[in-house]
């Protein structure tokens, strides 16, 4: 079999064929020339045009041959489009205006959803700019194609990077798991912004909007999608409670020094963990420090109590249990658990539309899970720009390209 056939069927050439393929001194170059039974056709609209004349030959990067780099040579022809004016012709293999095919464009873009864009440049032997340039092209292809007419239901959330220095806001759609916007920074204009991108007619179809107890987010929603349920996520209920009892953990620790801290010494998953999943020995210790009369005892408790109120069915039945247990919270001389009582009675009337419209971001939290792996510094993004890039590569679930054969 002559690499001809490989290149014919790995590559889209309507309207062009392959002279020859030679070894050259940086791998395989393969030659191609225009099929002279077809006009050219013109790069900005794909009309077929006039041919004017004849640029310096070009090198399109292909996909390596059996680790060999391998190379397009064409030397592209200008038209006259009656429509576009003096154009480039349109080469069916190229990646838009990029030197690469878009079969190496796809075959990086996917490789790029599993490893490093480092690894993937070592892997191909090319720079990470190229892996940039075909994600940055998978990117644009996928959410120019992307179906997004059904969002009724959608999560906001935020995700720090750079140690917390640096905030994403990040929209999922809650019905198919996928990310929909990420955008900088957490503020009213972050969540502004992607209101200003989604548009009036699509905002008025959201049904349910499932958000953090965060002001700016609240008001953003509530001023922009006013007919949409706004439902406080559970999880992040849930985390507040306990930073609040780990709070309370360290309070203890800290005024009733060494003894307290002997005894309190590696207690902090006990009293995080559900009762039922704590060993033997844990248990033991939990027993052990309840007869002590801690604080953080009476922390737990109200922490174990606050499970209850998920679990009722109406929300005239949770809102009586919600103002025991703020009673209860509030009257525990616990600060921390006060406050977050008091988070709570700010935001009641929201927090018990979750029993109208029980939704979470439970279903996306893999995903929030995924876009810190991919914040981690040793995927080496130089700029927010590209890590939301990647964000997108890796958590919309958009369309690649389709290409003559599958390479990875
Ligand atoms: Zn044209």
């Amino acid at each position: 079999m002559l690499v001809e056939n490989l290149i014919k069927s790995t590559v889209e050439l309507q309207g062009f064929r392959v002279v020859e393929v030679r070894m050259g001194d940086d791998g395989l170059e393969a030659e191609l020339a225009p099929d002279a039974r077809y006009a050219p056709r013109c790069g900005g609209c794909g009309a077929p045009a006039r041919y004017r004349d004849k640029r310096s030959a070009r090198l399109f990067r292909h996909v390596p041959l059996w680790g060999i780099a391998t190379r397009l040579v064409y030397a592209p022809r200008r038209v006259d489009c009656p429509r576009c004016g003096v154009r480039v012709e349109a080469m069916p293999w190229a990646s838009g205006k990029r030197r690469m095919t878009r079969a190496l464009m796809v075959t990086l873009a996917t490789w790029a959803r599993m490893l490093t864009w480092r690894q993937v440049a070592a892997l191909f032997h090319c720079s990470w700019d190229t892996v940039a340039a075909a994600v940055d092209d998978a990117v644009a292809y996928g959410l120019e194609r992307r179906d997004i007419s059904e969002l009724t239901h959608i999560g906001v959330d935020e995700i720090s990077r750079k140690r917390g220095h640096v905030y994403l806001t990040n929209v999922y759609d809650l019905v198919t798991s996928r990310l929909i916007w990420s955008g900088e920074g957490r503020a009213r204009e972050t969540l502004d912004a992607f209101f200003d991108w989604l548009g009036e007619e699509r905002a008025a179809r959201l049904e349910g909007i499932c958000c953090d107890m965060w002001r700016p987010y609240i008001d953003v929603i509530k001023a922009r999608a006013p007919q949409a349920t706004l439902v406080f996520d559970k999880f992040h209920i849930v985390g507040h409670l306990m930073k609040a009892v780990d709070e309370v953990r360290r309070d203890e620790i800290r005024e009733k020094g060494e003894d307290a801290k002997a005894l309190m010494k590696k207690t902090r998953y006990i009293w995080l963990k559900n009762p039922w999943n704590l060993s033997a020995n844990q248990r033991a210790r939990l027993a052990d420090l309840e007869r002590l009369n801690l604080k953080i005892n009476r922390a737990y408790l109200l922490k174990e109590a606050f499970r209850e109120f998920w679990s009722y069915t109406t929300s005239g039945w949770a809102r009586r249990y919600l103002d025991k247990w703020f009673w209860w919270a509030t009257h525990s001389r616990l600060a921390p658990m006060r406050d977050f009582a008091w988070m709570l009675r700010r935001h009641q009337d929201d927090l018990l539309s979750y029993f109208k419209l029980p939704i979470d971001n439970g279903a996306v939290e893999g995903l929030n899970n995924k876009a810190r792996m991919i914040a981690h510094k040793a995927y080496g993004f130089r700029s927010a720009k590209n890590y939301i890039r990647n964000l997108y590569h890796c958590m919309a679930k958009l369309p690649l390209p389709k290409t003559l054969h599958t390479f990875a």
